[in-house]
């Protein structure tokens, strides 16, 4: 009999993953804890699936040889404890797709800007002509595109919790934006944690391999001292002090790497300077991969953006309202905070990952006058701003929101929604939130 596979959670990943598993030729189950939404189990059954809902039937799931685990899905889950109590091996989809596949994989990784950098890369190298899938947290999933698709390339997301289940796969690019503070609650609390996961995006590279990272985080540093790196290095940083290949020089930033180059600051069409640095590691990437210097110029600025981060979404009554929904971490809410250049009414809260909201006090006493808390519970929010003698305001729902916003800004301010918390208690998801904020918004 065909080795078993057992996919558990029936989502974009583990429907890819079981959809390749079954063209390999593997008997596959899929098994969701939770409802599988119709889109998916029109997939289980076009390609003969079988799959259960509502439950982990333990003699099945048990039984696998080898189990390809969604990455929402924690550790600390019943189903997993068991398995790995049995020592059965619990991959990633990623882990799964790359054995089918000989295409070069672009990983990225970090605690903010995944997405943006990601984007940008594909962007870049689909602009310059290449064979080029989007796979990861992003669209497709990589183990659908691996089964159906046959491209030479792979722009791919991951986060921590992809990389938790990747062994044997290795990155043929490495990128590594940054690393605060996240998800804790899924690391046991130890930050320690969280930066290992992290550093799995170099896991088997060697110095055919590049590793892109940004060398002024003090995380990524401090880490580097400790670890034997096989991989090339090429890092960014914003100024160079010593081996960076890609900086700012005055306001160009400079890719110091094969047949150099620089593009001046602002003909970026992404601003702010988490986007710098997103810029020049997306820059390194596709130098690595030899795109000609012109076609990444051109790429650079014509790139459209995120939706939900940093979105410009309109101006009314003078007041420009800024979508920043994706700011689910305090990190990302600095970077948002630091590129406002008028005075700005804050929008935050919801569900708390273990925050701490020192990094941002300052720069919330220089910038925002209003701050507006938007969370079921709002303890913590108080218990760490009201000092600062702000207005504030407690609302449950994003209308209450803007109409707060509103009735409390002035021409000129800016209306920030960066939440620095999950969305789950009031919302679907931040796609949701961002979603109801423009909504809204528009209907001024
Ligand atoms: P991710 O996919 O890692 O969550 P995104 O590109 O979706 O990252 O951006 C998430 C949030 O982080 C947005 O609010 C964005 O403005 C901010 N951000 C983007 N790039 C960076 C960066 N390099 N450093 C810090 N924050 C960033």
């Amino acid at each position: 009999m065909a080795t078993k596979i057992v996919v558990l959670g029936a989502a974009e990943s583990g429907i890819g993953a079981a959809v390749l598993a079954q063209k390999e030729g593997f008997e596959i189950f899929v098994s969701d804890f939770g409802n599988i939404k119709p889109e998916y189990k029109e997939m289980l059954e076009k390609y003969n699936i079988p799959w259960e809902e509502g439950k982990h039937t333990e003699e099945i799931v048990l039984a696998a040889s080898e189990i390809i685990k969604s990455p929402g899905i924690p550790e600390k889950a019943p189903i997993i404890k068991k398995l790995r109590e049995k020592g059965t091996s619990i991959i990633s989809e990623i882990e799964f797709a790359k054995r089918y596949t000989n295409a070069k994989m672009i990983c990225i990784t970090g605690s903010n800007g995944k997405t943006t950098t990601t984007s940008l890369i594909y962007h870049t190298l689909k602009n310059a002509g290449l064979n080029v899938g989007l796979a990861g947290n992003i669209g497709k999933s990589l183990a659908w595109q691996v089964a159906e698709c046959n491209y030479d390339c792979y722009v791919v997301e991951l986060s921590s919790f992809q990389l938790d289940g990747m062994y044997d796969f290795k990155a043929d690019v490495a990128i590594l934006l940054n690393i605060t503070p996240d998800h804790l609650d899924r690391y046991d609390y130890k930050f320690q944690n969280y930066i290992d996961s992290k550093f799995r995006i170099i896991q088997n590279q060697t110095a055919e391999d590049a590793f892109i990272y940004w060398n002024d985080d003090p995380i990524i540093t401090a880490e580097l001292e400790k670890r034997n790196i096989a991989s090339n290095r090429l890092p960014f940083a914003l100024e160079k002090k010593k081996d960076e290949k890609a900086y700012l020089e005055g306001s160009n930033i400079v890719f110091n790497i094969n047949d150099p180059f620089s593009i001046p600051q602002g003909e970026l069409a992404i601003q702010g300077i988490h986007n710098l640095y997103n810029t020049m590691a997306a820059g390194l990437a596709a130098k690595t991969i030899n795109v000609k210097n012109e076609a990444i110029r051109q790429s650079f600025r014509n790139f459209q953006g995120v939706e939900h981060r940093l979105e410009y979404v309109a101006t009314v009554r003078g007041v420009r309202y800024i979508n920043d929904s994706k700011a689910t971490n305090v990190n990302s809410c600095w970077y948002a905070l630091q590129s406002m250049k008028t005075p700005v009414v804050l929008i935050l809260g919801g569900t708390d990952k273990g925050n701490d909201y020192t990094e941002i006090e300052e720069l919330v006493r220089q910038k925002a006058h209003t701050l507006i808390f938007m969370g079921l519970d709002n303890h913590k929010l108080h218990d760490f701003f009201d000092k600062m003698g702000k207005k504030t305001f407690d609302v449950q729902s994003m209308e209450a929101a803007i109409k707060t916003a509103y009735e409390n800004s002035v021409k000129g301010d800016t209306v920030l929604l960066s939440p620095c918390c999950a969305s789950f208690d009031l919302f679907q998801n931040y796609e949701d939130r961002g979603v109801q904020f423009k909504e809204h918004v528009r209907k001024l």
